[in-house]
């Protein structure tokens, strides 16, 4: 079973990525923004054989110093490493580069959503722009130092004149989720069935069929849920890291790899007794626990980082910024509620989704209603139940009560919001109107128009508006009216009811 098998695929030498530029230039525009780490020369000029490399003076060297050079260079450069990194600065960053200045194996140890991966997948950023490996070998050999049988033989045959290709950093990174399935197969290798048939000496490599890690050799190795691998294959994984040797079907296969291994554990199956074994918990040099946006401001920089927005349509969009803070609380809100497992976390994808879901349902209704802005209201939010409720364990079971917790972290999200815009007194006037049987109809299906006269029929009502916004289009005064008037009614200034899908505000 290859579930979450994430890998480079096809190998592309560096002229086929270049090809692959010409022809395409936005999709690989990307890499232009990694930095420019280049040891030796570059495109057009580079050699093709063992002679011409010779030739040039390239020294190749190992894995954890390449990455460690480049990484020098980077700060002093002031360059930066992990790019689109929130949050981790003072905490994360400093532990992962030490690690990479160490020359150590990295153990990152946290819940879901702390973008463990994306951590994980910057290291690539370290690595020289290419390599040069024996062309054809499988296990991206060194050419001054061939590993494999195969390459062994080629270069004793044809010697300088041994074709080397070059690999770019893209391509030397293997990324694998551990499952109770995964397999020594998988990850290391196996024998050859067919070629044992024919006869080959059975301890001879090249009847191995090589997994993924030996596939990733000179590059920068990933396991995702390292917990989940069973002790088998545990027990491999540090025999390869520590003696360079590893038993496949009873036979003995000398591997010796020049890996950077990374891993990702949630922090407490790692720390369980027995299902990380000891020896090879001792070979990450580094535990790097990962955490949450410390900060509301964090997490709504992540969210405006990650969104997906579309442009497509006819009609714009224009989010509040009271309507980003509320979208955060509630994430942060849920990291504390009793409600709400906390073992696996709560995800920053929750809020990047839930941003989502509230200007989705904005656009649904200004297509619906003709209006050409959409801007999410507080009647947006019960629609979040979607895109929260998938992503973190409520404690209960019954998904009457999912719409109820979920319903509860709104409004102590937007009452903490509101709070910080309003002082209680801000409100006399505006609740002062609804004596004597005045009310408001709210509803997420309702024209921002019909909001309008609020501004003027409420005293207090233009300027506690004017106080959230500058924007006099309907559309953002009629989400603001709701915030409002929910922050009234969560300050028990005002009572609500819900009427046939509307919500009524009065005393
Ligand atoms: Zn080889």
């Amino acid at each position: 079973m290859k579930i979450g098998f994430k890998f480079g695929g096809q190998k592309k030498s560096v002229e086929d990525t270049q090809e692959e530029m010409n022809k395409n230039p936005s999709e690989t525009s990307s890499t232009a923004e990694k930095p420019d780490n280049t040891n030796g020369p570059s495109g057009q000029n580079r050699p093709r054989t063992i002679g011409e490399l010779k030739a040039s003076g390239y020294k190749p060297v190992p894995i954890r110093e390449e990455m460690r050079r480049n990484l020098i260079a980077l700060i002093k450069a002031k360059r930066p490493i992990f790019k689109g990194i929130i949050g981790y600065d003072n905490t994360v960053i400093p532990q992962v580069e030490n690690a990479v200045l160490s020359g150590q194996n990295i153990i990152f140890l946290g819940e879901r959503g702390q973008a463990k991966s994306r951590v994980m997948r910057l290291l690539v950023g370290l690595l020289d722009e290419a390599v040069p490996v024996i062309r054809g070998c499988e296990i991206n050999d060194n050419p001054f130092s061939p590993n494999c049988k195969s390459c062994r033989e080629r270069v004793a045959v044809e010697g300088d004149n041994t074709q080397i290709t070059w690999l770019s950093r893209e391509d030397r990174y293997g990324e694998k989720i551990a499952t109770p399935d995964t397999t020594i197969a998988d990850l290391i290798g196996d024998v050859d069935p067919i070629k044992v048939a024919e006869g080959r000496y059975l301890s001879d490599e090249l009847t191995m069929h090589y997994g993924i890690i030996p596939r990733t050799n000179r590059g920068i190795f990933c396991i995702n849920e390292l917990p989940d691998l069973m002790e088998r294959l545990q027990v491999g994984l540090f025999n390869l890291l520590e003696e360079a040797d590893i038993q496949i079907k009873g036979y003995r296969v000398r591997l010796p790899l020049d890996i950077i291994l990374v891993a990702s554990a949630n922090p407490e199956d790692y720390t369980s007794r027995g299902r990380i074994i000891t020896p090879l918990k001792d070979r990450f040099g580094a535990q790097i626990r990962t955490h949450y946006p410390v900060t509301i401001k964090d997490e709504m920089a992540i969210v405006e980082q990650e969104w997906q927005r579309f442009s497509d349509g006819d009609v714009n969009f224009y989010v509040p910024d009271y309507v980003k803070e509320v979208v955060a609380e509630i994430t942060h809100l849920a990291r504390k509620s009793a409600d709400i497992g906390q073992r696996s976390g709560v995800s920053v994808r929750v809020s990047i989704a839930n941003m989502e879901t509230v200007v989705a349902n904005a656009i649904r209704r200004a297509t619906v209603l003709g209006e050409k802005l959409a801007v999410p209201r507080i009647s947006d939010f019960p629609y979040i139940v979607a895109s929260t409720s998938g992503k973190v364990e409520m404690e209960g079971f019954e998904e009457k009560n999912e719409q109820k917790i979920i319903d509860d972290l709104t409004k102590k999200a937007v009452l903490i919001v509101f709070n910080r815009y309003f002082q209680f007194d801000e409100l006399e006037p505006i609740v002062k109107q609804f004596n004597g049987g005045f009310n408001v109809e709210t509803s997420d299906s309702m024209s921002a128009k019909s909001y309008m006269r609020y501004v003027k029929e409420i005293p207090g009502m233009a300027k506690a508006v004017k106080k959230m916004t500058d924007a006099e289009t309907p559309e953002t005064v009629a989400s603001v009216i709701e915030f409002i008037l929910e922050g009234a009614h969560l300050n028990k200034r005002l009572n609500k009811t819900k009427v046939e899908g509307k919500t009524v505000y009065k005393k």
